[in-house]
């Protein structure tokens, strides 16, 4: 297999997953052409064709050691755009009743709005690598097939030839739409309806404040399942967002929506919308299933052509996990083509078996309601509800014992697969930590401003004393 770059790649799309195929495509190719159907703005503003964009968006440790290594300049353009540093430690997680133990030390992480982070992507991706180019405001609307390859795209009347064409425009991609009126099987599609819906508030953030850190909220899964958080963001503002329980209406009314975060199990974020100057209204997207397209089981797709990131796997973005996923597939991508080459026939296959690989974890963790609290469609054998049952367990002993939620945040950013905390010792742990858990409300914070009071030790009235007990456990 040739291992010199040769060649020409078109991406379609230019947001995280177009960006970060264009980098990996980019050590294989001499030529690498992102065309997006949006103009890009200079400044980092939300978009037509990323409306997601102006919901809280977290990168996770398994997106972002991917994209430091892609771009290591990176985390600078963030933070010369205002991206709010903090550790992870001090993160605010409130899940099943409590606060979780927060493991220590925790490693440095950055707080800013995707807009943002899009843009910088864009930047160092076009700085660091003279050999990708976009070309924006271009609409692909075809493939262009050859035999039994696709050769390029067109768009309006022009063509656009390419050895590697990658689809990375979303979930309601049409590309395979196209394969399959060519003749091609169309992948099968899991849909796990999830009917939620998310609303987002622009806060003025003062930058004096020194409890700039972000806040994630969840209801309690058996209960009502609503959830929020607030993200300190680039210029000096807060992004709150809040998520409804599944079939339940997300007020735009700005004082039902303080309502509406006031009744999350814990004030931060209510605290925030009290205390802070809007910016803007309440701006409001529902999402209706988590989807799977199983590209991985085709019998047959065309050379020259994958489609990857949303168009594969879009999940419930309750845990963040889109465009680290994005990442990962690129990542695969690059090594089918360091095993086939950048133009084998057997390329797309291998590199849809791989990302199949990448986005199962996300896949089962988002749409299985151990950690969601929806009922999947994967669930209903015995043994799905005692694993279900099982991570309930887990959530608890997250609220006592260090090692626990160690491993239980490791497994949420995607560092160890859910199996990690299904050990012999992690399940004793799980036991024995989760009858410790403290009833709801110990863990609060002792105040209203619920990120000043956690730096405070509970005193007599404000808990049970349990909190202490717990930073310090060890089980
Ligand atoms: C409410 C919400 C919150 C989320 N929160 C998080 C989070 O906290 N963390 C996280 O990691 N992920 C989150 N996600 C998911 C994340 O936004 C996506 O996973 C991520 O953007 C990667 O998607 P993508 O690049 O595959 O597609 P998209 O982001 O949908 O981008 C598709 C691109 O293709 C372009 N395009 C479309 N059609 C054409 C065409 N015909 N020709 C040319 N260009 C075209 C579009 O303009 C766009 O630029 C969230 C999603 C939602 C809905």
């Amino acid at each position: 297999m040739d291992k010199r770059r040769g060649g020409r790649a078109i991406v379609i799309g230019a947001s995280v997953a177009g960006l970060v195929t264009a980098r990996v495509l980019s050590d294989h190719f001499d030529r690498v052409t992102i065309l997006e159907r949006d103009r890009l703005p200079d400044e980092a503003v939300v978009r037509r064709g990323v409306p997601q964009g102006r919901h809280a968006h977290v990168l996770l440790t398994a997106g972002q050691q991917l994209l430091n290594l892609w771009f290591p300049r990176l985390a600078e353009d963030l933070l010369a755009g205002g991206a709010v540093p903090f550790r992870t430690r001090d993160v605010l997680w409130h899940q099943g009743g409590a606060y979780w133990v927060r493991p220590d030390p925790g490693h440095p992480g950055m707080s800013m709005s995707r807009p943002l982070l899009e843009r910088a992507i864009r930047r160092q991706l076009l700085l660091e690598r003279p050999n990708v180019s976009i070309a924006d405001d271009v609409a692909v609307d075809g493939l262009i097939l050859d035999a039994d390859r696709v050769v390029g795209v067109r768009s309006d009347a022009a063509e656009h030839r390419a050895d590697l064409v990658v689809g990375c425009t979303g979930r309601n991609t049409r590309f395979l739409d196209h394969l399959a009126n060519a003749g091609y099987p169309a992948p099968e599609i899991s849909a796990v309806p999830i009917d939620v819906a998310y609303g987002t508030r622009l806060m003025r953030r003062r930058p004096d404040r020194r409890d700039d850190v972000p806040a994630f909220i969840l209801g309690d899964p058996a209960g009502v399942h609503r959830m929020g958080t607030a993200l300190p963001v680039e210029g000096d503002r807060w992004i709150v967002t809040l998520g409804a329980a599944p079939g339940e209406a997300l007020p735009t009314d700005p004082g039902e929506f303080e309502e509406f975060a006031r009744a999350l199990p814990a004030p931060v974020l209510a605290d925030i919308l009290t205390r802070s100057q809007a910016l803007g209204p309440v701006l409001v997207q529902g999402l209706a299933t988590s989807q799977r397209r199983h590209v991985e089981r085709l019998r047959r797709t065309p050379a020259g052509f994958v489609v990857l990131g949303d168009a594969i796997c879009s999940v419930n973005p309750i845990y963040g996990q889109g465009m680290s996923t994005a990442a990962m597939q690129a990542r695969a991508l690059g090594q089918a083509i360091e095993r086939h080459g950048r133009t084998s026939p057997s390329l797309p296959r291998d590199f849809y078996r791989r990302a199949a690989k990448a986005v199962d974890m996300p896949w089962r963790m988002a749409a299985g309601p151990a950690f969601t609290g929806h009922r999947s469609g994967i669930a209903g054998t015995i043994g799905a509800e005692i694993v279900d049952r099982y991570f309930g367990r887990v959530i608890q002993a997250c609220h006592t014992s260090v090692p626990v939620a160690r491993r239980m945040v490791r497994v949420q950013n995607l560092m160890a697969r859910p199996a990690a905390l299904m050990t012999p010792a992690m399940i004793v742990r799980v036991l024995l930590s989760s009858r410790r858990s403290p009833v709801e409300g110990d863990n609060r914070p002792a105040t209203d401003g619920a990120m000043a009071g956690r730096r405070r030790r509970p005193g007599p009235g404000t808990g049970s004393g349990r909190q202490d007990q717990a930073r310090n456990s060890s089980i």
